[in-house]
């Protein structure tokens, strides 16, 4: 087995791993802390020992093996270079993107040296720490490579300014092993003597875990954050129970060079070693561009113009490899289509020096849906990505709509996103990870004048949303809506120009990035984006009412006097699944009117309402059907400033209806000012000393007005 020298320079990862305040101070027991040090020991003001960084990445070393393949019979951790960028959070996922950056031959007889460059990322988006490690490899010398260059510290001549003992105990291994370094060289006597030990062999990180300790403790006391860098060689082994003595000496302001001893014997167990520390650098504070997509493969679809292309632009920019699909058809989607918008894109990628390829097959069809990703999978290897995004337009009033352009607009949109989906899922599930984004419309969720095939075709991405983010969950493939604004040719006739010019596309892409990233943790979410202004809209559901006993049919006439508790979403939720809504349907079975009901609108009146809509709310409930009788009456309020509105309520044929806004034609209409209002429904202002004082006028039937307070129990 030979080394893989074609994997020098390939991206590696990402490899994540989540974890809590426990792994951290998991590592800091496994690395000699204790009570001495509670600030790495206690979930109580935790800091992070900056050496747990290259524990904590323990798998993406493993991938570096494997890639590099190295015969794993003969290696051992040579060299450890970190560079901290910021202070390791006490939880949360850190996720880690490398590759292989040399070789070095040092002999057929003396071996190869492996050497990987990394970064890691933590899920609230920064960077971390960079690591550049190199494996050694005893039994891959010789294949011709160069030799490596040879650095070495060169070491005051004088005696340490520091000089630090420690007694990793015997049983350090087995607590150490615990973060994740779990190889049989550390625990397995049997193992361990035929690798060619007395004993197992305490692991270098844990070593190198107790010089990090050492170099805090006379340098930064108290003060993990402020290191910098820290690099070592791992030049000999070392076994469980011996004592160990780290030297220190300063060499400028905020370096130091050390190395760690064994102190039964002298033996130099780490050489080398570098120590850098100091403030937090400025530059470091500041937010920087660290999501990343190097090694990811995107599909985009229509992507030669507008949105799709600033997408295609940006995600290539951060690393991914790009398939930039477009059929180059007219705006209505008419026309044979031109290579042209997909090429042009391509080149753009190029010239920023990012990867991709262009594709022209139409979405609109279920061979164009497959030969899109092929083109992925040919030209790539894979599909990490895909953003359904080719949209076309065919605006027309219902009547005027005919078959053809219905169709022409479901096609493209939501037969399109199911097309390229399907094979694009199928290549992610076998994966396990993937993000899929779709692109619905304000017109879709909202509605728009002239835009039923459109508005149509939108939301019912909505629901293809729903339901894949279920099948994919269990794959880590995540689906989510972006309804984007955006200046393109879709919008540019019907978008005054001051408007258009401010639509950037440019303001959307983050948000579309942010959901077809890694970090992304929703799935299900449809977010709003334009101009800089992002947020989320959803399908929520008010809690409702059971009328009745479930035993007998409820009436027009029940629904009716309780239309305002059935339709109120107040208290309302998202359900993430049909089963959440019908489980909510039978359980409030078992509880008749458990949401809203006359109780609840007696409870509310009781503590007094607080809004002049919690009182229409109430109303209903309220409504006594037994003084009713004969009456046929509409009485509309108009209720003045911020908490008020227009309600009007109706009673007939001894129900009642409150509906918001204004009827066409009232019995009579009462005007107040929210707050007389309020207080006159909580019982502090008699009505008829209201109208004499002038706070309430009634226009229309006066007389009538007097029956309110028959008709309704309110408190
Ligand atoms: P655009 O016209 O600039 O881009 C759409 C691209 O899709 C075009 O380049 C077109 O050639 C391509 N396309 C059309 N039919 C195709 C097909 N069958 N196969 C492959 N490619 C095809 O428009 P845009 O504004 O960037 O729109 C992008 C998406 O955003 C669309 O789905 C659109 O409905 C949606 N959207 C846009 C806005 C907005 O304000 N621009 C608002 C809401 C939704």
């Amino acid at each position: 087995m030979a080394l893989n020298l074609e994997a020098v320079g390939k991206p590696i990862g990402p490899v994540s791993k989540d974890y809590t305040w426990k792994d951290v101070v998991l590592y800091a027991l496994g690395v000699g802390s204790g009570s001495s040090e509670l600030e790495y020991c206690y979930e109580n003001k935790l800091k992070v020992l900056p050496s747990f960084s290259i524990a904590a990445i323990f798998d993406f070393l493993a991938h570096i093996g494997v890639t590099s393949n190295v015969n794993l019979a003969g290696i051992l951790h040579g060299e450890q270079r970190l560079i901290f960028h910021r202070p390791i959070p006490t939880e949360g996922k850190l996720t880690t993107w490398g590759k292989i950056t040399h070789y070095y031959d040092k002999g057929a007889e003396k071996g190869a040296l492996v050497v990987a460059e990394s970064d890691t990322y933590h899920s609230n988006g920064q960077k971390l720490f960079t690591s550049i490690m190199t494996i050694f490899s005893r039994l891959d010398g010789g294949f011709g490579g160069e030799n490596a260059p040879r650095e070495n510290i060169v070491f005051p001549d004088r005696e340490p300014d520091f000089i630090v003992d420690a007694h990793p105990s015997e049983n350090q291994p087995l607590i150490y092993r615990l973060s994740g370094d779990i190889f049989d060289l550390h625990v397995d006597p049997d193992f361990a003597r035929m690798a060619g030990f007395e004993k197992p062999i305490m692991h270098g990180l844990c070593t190198h875990g107790y010089a990090c300790r050492a170099l805090i403790q006379s340098l930064v006391p108290g003060a993990p954050e402020k290191v910098r860098r820290m690099d070592c060689r791992f030049s000999k082994t070392l076994y469980p129970g011996i004592p160990v003595q780290t030297l220190i000496w300063k060499t400028d302001e905020g370096k130091a060079v050390w190395r760690t001893l064994n102190a039964q014997t002298g033996a130099v167990v780490m050489d080398n070693g570098v120590f850098e520390y100091g403030e937090v650098p400025e530059e470091s504070i500041r937010p920087e561009e660290n999501i990343r997509f190097d090694g990811r493969v995107a599909v985009i679809t229509g992507a030669g113009a507008g949105l799709g292309r600033v997408y295609a632009l940006e995600l290539a920019r951060r690393g991914a490899k790009v398939v930039v699909n477009d059929l180059g058809s007219a705006r209505d989607g008419s026309g044979q289509g031109s290579s042209a918008p997909a090429d042009q894109v391509v080149r753009e990628i190029q010239d920023l020096g990012g990867e991709a390829v262009a594709n022209y097959d139409n979405v609109a069809t279920p061979e164009g849906g497959k030969a899109i990703i092929q083109t992925a999978l040919d030209a790539f290897g894979t599909v990490d990505i895909l953003i359904n995004n080719a949209g076309i337009l065919r605006d027309k009033s219902i009547l005027k709509m005919e078959p053809e352009n219905w169709q022409a607009v479901m096609d493209v949109h939501l037969n399109g996103a199911y097309h390229v989906s399907r094979p694009a899922f199928e290549v992610m599930r076998e994966k396990g990870y993937g993000r899929i984004l779709m692109t619905t419309s304000a017109a879709g969720l909202y509605g728009n004048f002239g835009q039923t095939n459109y508005a149509a075709a939108k939301m019912g991405l909505v629901g293809l949303m729903n339901t894949l983010k279920l099948e994919g969950g269990k794959y880590n493939i995540k689906v989510n809506t972006i309804a984007p604004l955006a200046a393109s040719r879709l919008t540019e006739d019907v978008t005054p120009p001051e408007l258009f010019q401010k639509m950037k596309p440019e303001f959307v892409a983050p948000l579309a990035l942010y959901l077809c990233s890694e970090m992304c943790p929703v799935s299900g979410s449809i977010y709003n984006a334009g101009m800089g202004f992002f947020n989320r809209a959803a399908v929520v559901t008010g809690p409702g009412m059971t009328l009745g006993n479930a035993k007998t049919f409820p009436t027009v006439e029940d629904i009716i006097a309780n239309i305002e508790a059935i339709s109120t979403l107040e208290g309302g939720k998202e359900y993430l699944h049909l089963n959440d809504q019908v489980g909510d349907a039978c359980s409030a079975l078992l509880t008749p009117q458990k949401a809203i009901g006359p109780k609840s609108a007696h409870k509310e009146a009781a503590k007094g309402f607080e809004t002049a809509s919690a009182v229409f709310e109430a109303m209903p409930a309220a409504f006594k059907p037994d003084a009713a009788s004969g009456v046929n009456v509409v009485f509309q309020y108009i209720i003045s400033g911020a908490n008020g509105g227009d309600w009007s309520c109706t009673i007939r044929d001894q129900s009642c209806v409150v509906a918001p806004g204004r009827h066409d034609a009232p019995t009579c209409t009462l005007k107040i000012a929210d707050a007389d209002f309020l207080d006159m429904m909580n019982g502090k202002l008699k009505p008829m000393q209201a109208y004499t004082s002038g706070k309430l006028k009634i226009e229309g039937d006066i007389m009538k007005s007097q029956l309110i307070e028959k008709l309704f129990a309110m408190r």
